[in-house]
Formats: C-alpha cells, sequence, structure tokens
C-alpha cells in the first residue's frame, strides 16, 4: 500500500506526518515546485477558496458575465452556451455547476485570462489577500527537508500544477524541467516518482518523464491498482472519498 498526499498542504505536515511518523510508515508527498518557493496560491486552491465562499449560483452568474465581457479581440473562445453544453458535466463529487466553474477556471479559458477572472473573483469573494492564504495553505522548504529526514518519499507534481496532457508541448516541458530544477534537492533525479496533477498527462508527458528519470507515474483513475498488469507511468488510485462514509469506490478493482 502507498498513502499519497498531494498538493503540499501544511495539514500534510502537522496532522498527517506525525501519525506516520509515530507508526512507521512511509507517506509520499507529491509538493508543486511553486507552492514552496513562490507563495502564490495554485490555481486549484484560488478556485476551492472561491467556491467555498459564496453560493455556486453567484459565482457561475459572475463567471459568465466576465466570460462575456472579455470574449473578443483579446481573446477568442467559444459562446458560454457551447461551453456549458461541453463541460458542465456533474462528477462523483461536483455538480455540474461547480464543474463547469472548475473547468473555465483550471484549463479551457485562456491561462491568462483564466488567471486574471479567478483573481477578480477571489477578491471579490473570497475578500482575504492571495499571499495571506498562500502562507497558511503550504508547507515551507524547512518542512519539507524534515519530511524527508524523518523517511518520507518526496515526489513531483508538475510546477504550477497545470493539466500538463492539455499544454502544448513545449509549455508542458517547460512546467516539468522547472518543478525537476526545484525538486532536485528532495528526489533522486534518476529515479523518482511523478504525480499528474488533475491526473491529466498524454504520451508526451509520459516520455518527457521517463527521460528525465521517472520511473512511476500515479493518475486519478479510481480503482486498486493492479501492479502485475498496469503501466507503471499511469498508475490508478484512490481518493480518501473513496471510502466510506462516501462511498465504498473502494473495493474496485480491474481496468477500467
Ligand atoms: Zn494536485
Amino acid at each position: 500500500m502507498l498513502l499519497t498526499f498531494d498538493d503540499g498542504y501544511i495539514d500534510n505536515y502537522t496532522f498527517a506526518f506525525p501519525v506516520l511518523d509515530e507508526l512507521g510508515v512511509q507517506g509520499s508527498f507529491f509538493i508543486p515546485g511553486k507552492t514552496f518557493t513562490t507563495y502564490e496560491l495554485l490555481d486549484v486552491n484560488k478556485i476551492h477558496y472561491l467556491l467555498a465562499s459564496t453560493d455556486i449560483h453567484i459565482i457561475l452568474k459572475d463567471l459568465l458575465e466576465r466570460m462575456d465581457h472579455y470574449r473578443g479581440n483579446e481573446y477568442s473562445y467559444p459562446s458560454n452556451e457551447e461551453l456549458f453544453q461541453e463541460y458542465a458535466k456533474s462528477n462523483r463529487f461536483d455538480s455540474k455547476e461547480v464543474i463547469f466553474v472548475k473547468r473555465m477556471l483550471q484549463t479551457v479559458l485562456p491561462e491568462e485570462l483564466r488567471n486574471r477572472i479567478a483573481s477578480e473573483l477571489f477578491v471579490e469573494h473570497v475578500g482575504i489577500s492571495e499571499q495571506q492564504l498562500a502562507h497558511e495553505l503550504y508547507m515551507t522548504a524547512e518542512q519539507i527537508r524534515t519530511l524527508k529526514h524523518h523517511g518520507m518519499h518526496i515526489g513531483v507534481h508538475g510546477y504550477d500544477h497545470y493539466w500538463l496532457g492539455n499544454l502544448s508541448k513545449e509549455k508542458m516541458q517547460q512546467d516539468m524541467q522547472k518543478a525537476l530544477e526545484i525538486m532536485d534537492e528532495f528526489i533522486d533525479s534518476r529515479k523518482w516518482a511523478m504525480n499528474y496533477p488533475y491526473g491529466s498527462y498524454n504520451e508526451d508527458v509520459i516520455r518527457y518523464a521517463k527521460e528525465h528519470g521517472a520511473c512511476v507515474g500515479v493518475t486519478t483513475e479510481v480503482r486498486i491498482a493492479d501492479l502485475e498488469i498496469d503501466d507503471v507511468m499511469k498508475l490508478p488510485r484512490l481518493d480518501c472519498n473513496d471510502y466510506p462514509p462516501k462511498s465504498e469506490n473502494y473495493k474496485r478493482m480491474g481496468q477500467a
């Protein structure tokens, strides 16, 4: 069994680490390079806090208005109706409205614009500074060092927590290169573990990772891994929400 902790949150350090340490169990911590070097919020967290702060219908309305406002010469993307049709699909955790807001701000809108809109919505609805929240949310380099000294495993989770499988090859490689430079202190550069943010990868991502020393990759596919059959660069995982009382997904086995 492998226990994975994604995104470098400070509660991994304050709550999970002492328990693991006491039990003598190794955890694997996958930390985006950006979190402990710039103290900017990852989009994934900006969006989490935004969604937790206000009713989803207010946020959705606000987002759609801004998408109409910015659509035109500077940024081009399909109409709100088309995008809603394509992306508003509920999953095992979220309603279709929540998924739509997440997809628009995580990967669908042009990067510069989605950062801009996410920041505008954050200021309006969350009401504290991103930097302040980043300091409260992420582990420091020193804390990551402590994990490592206590026998925990540290792995790669990109630099900017992008959907790597949706990026151009060039941008994907830039993000991976930055991640590897920053994580160099914590990983064995000839034999490290990759964790694809949002479970997003393609063959270029896998090739780049393997060529640069990755020996295993974990995804967000939901089932028990079978090491005899599964591709070692595409291992499925279970989320903590896949266990009772939330669900019984943990019983899933076999290839999807
Ligand atoms: Zn992540």
